[in-house]
């Protein structure tokens, strides 16, 4: 049984996170350069390895994907300058430094950063199968497995995954479309267009009453019981969280194209939203292999969902569900409905991560209004989520004695804060609306 009492009087922001009050977790784990990576056995090679992956697919990915051609087969979202949403932010808060908007909800395939790891295990997979079976060699113009008798041999094999939605699409989508059979195992919190969607391009999608972890793990019951199927493992898979690192190294050329330092006296500050971990993690995982101590990684999850944040500052990690704190992991950012979190992610980053800000769903639409009007751009309420970071980063006390602990207090106005919308570019347009016009 876990003893909630003690842990909240151990771990002072528990009291907070039981009474759903918005909050930060500063993790005092964190270490600065080589410390951090002691107990961290992946490496820079494997992203480097992933991101080459990704480019022997490039001319298969054009064949297919309409909205891949503009960038070579080469899926990637842009960075961008936000000004006026900064404008807006600086009316509210004290904020300093320049804000950006790091656009996976603009992502071709799925629309959310789910076109990262997702289409990225799906195609190591198939790249596996395709070797293994002669079907073609790594020098191969790999356009070639969407000939009708490749197809066909991936016809005979099935992928399966548990989803909270924007992963299923994702693995589903692309599986569907090289062939795969694939089955999707849904989370009751799924949104019902993106059922609709998958079936139309396919799959077959399953439902299941309880909650996110629920589906995973029949998901994985039913996909073990068939030895031509394989699994695309969310709280697990190294694959899959390689595949989110690979967002890093984009990253970085995207920023020294804008002109943006990081150095020790130019921070660069990420926000990402959080559900299981598996995306925030392994695109974090990759900044901080490449801009090491300049980079302060903070996650967001809702004040009813805050599993990550449990599960890090506990140290129980998947042994702990928001449930046992008494939150029905009940909120709109239905990315991020997850009561429990990946063990494996919260060990990578339990000396990476900076820490964890908590937002209440109703600031979820104002933000996303904001968004809208200052920028014209639409993401979807998960994703709004971020912008919890750069605002509340000068407001708490526990993130004021962070940057003051950092020595980053003379340097405020040099930092870049990156705000990473995570998703939004296949919500339907009435559904968007019906969102921008709700008010909690
Ligand atoms: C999945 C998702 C997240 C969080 O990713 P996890 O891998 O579950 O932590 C955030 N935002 C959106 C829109 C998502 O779809």
């Amino acid at each position: 049984m876990i003893d909630v009492e003690k842990l909240v009087e151990k771990v002072e922001v528990l009291k907070d996170v039981v009474n759903l009050k918005p909050t930060v977790w500063i993790n005092p784990n964190k270490k600065c350069d080589k410390e951090a990576w002691k107990d961290i056995s992946l490496s820079e090679e494997d992203i480097y390895e992933a991101e080459e992956r990704l480019r022997r697919f490039a001319p298969l990915l054009i064949r297919y994907f309409e909205d891949s051609r503009k960038t070579n087969g080469i899926i990637e979202s842009p960075l961008r300058k936000i000004q006026s949403m900064e404008t807006s932010i600086r009316e509210i808060s004290d904020f300093q430094g320049e804000l950006f908007l790091k656009m996976d909800s603009h992502l071709a395939v799925a629309g959310s950063i789910k076109a990262r790891g997702g289409i990225y295990e799906v195609l190591y997979h198939a790249e596996k199968l395709a070797l293994e079976n002669n079907l073609i060699t790594l020098d191969d113009d790999y356009s070639e497995l969407a000939n009708e008798k490749n197809r066909e041999f991936f016809s005979k094999h099935t992928i399966q995954v548990g989803s909270t939605g924007n992963l299923g699409l994702s693995i589903g989508i692309t599986s569907a479309t090289l062939g795969f059979n694939v089955v999707v195992h849904m989370s009751s919190d799924a949104q019902e267009w993106k059922k609709d969607l998958l079936r139309s391009k396919g799959a077959t999608v399953i439902e299941y009453d309880g909650d996110f972890t629920a589906a995973v793990e029949e998901g994985r019951k039913k996909s073990a019981e068939d030895p031509m199927s394989y699994f695309i493992d969310d709280e697990n898979s190294i694959t899959l969280f390689m595949g989110y690192a690979v967002a890093a190294l984009r990253i970085r050329k995207q920023m020294e194209e804008l002109n943006i330092k990081v150095d020790e006296n130019h921070p660069a500050f990420f926000y990402i939203p959080c559900g299981v971990g598996g995306s925030p993690g392994g695109v974090s995982f990759g900044l901080k292999k490449l801009f090491g101590d300049n980079a302060h990684i903070f996650f967001v999850e809702p004040t009813h969902s805050p599993s990550m944040l449990i599960g890090m500052a506990t140290g129980l990690h998947e042994k702990v569900s928001v449930k046992d704190f008494g939150i029905d992991g009940k909120t709109k950012a239905d990315g991020l409905a997850v009561g429990t979190p990946s063990r494996f992610v919260g060990t990578v980053m339990d000396t990476l991560l900076s820490g964890i800000f908590t937002i209440e769903d109703k600031k979820l639409f104002d933000y996303m209004r904001a968004l809208d009007k200052s920028e014209g751009i639409r993401i979807e309420p998960s994703a709004c989520s971020t912008f919890e970071g750069p605002i509340k980063l000068f407001q708490y006390d526990d993130t004021r004695k962070y940057l003051e602990e950092n020595n980053l207090i003379d340097k405020l106005t040099n930092i870049s804060h990156i705000t990473w919308a995570t998703g939004g570019n296949l919500v339907p347009d009435e559904i968007m609306e019906s969102y921008l016009r709700t008010y909690l």
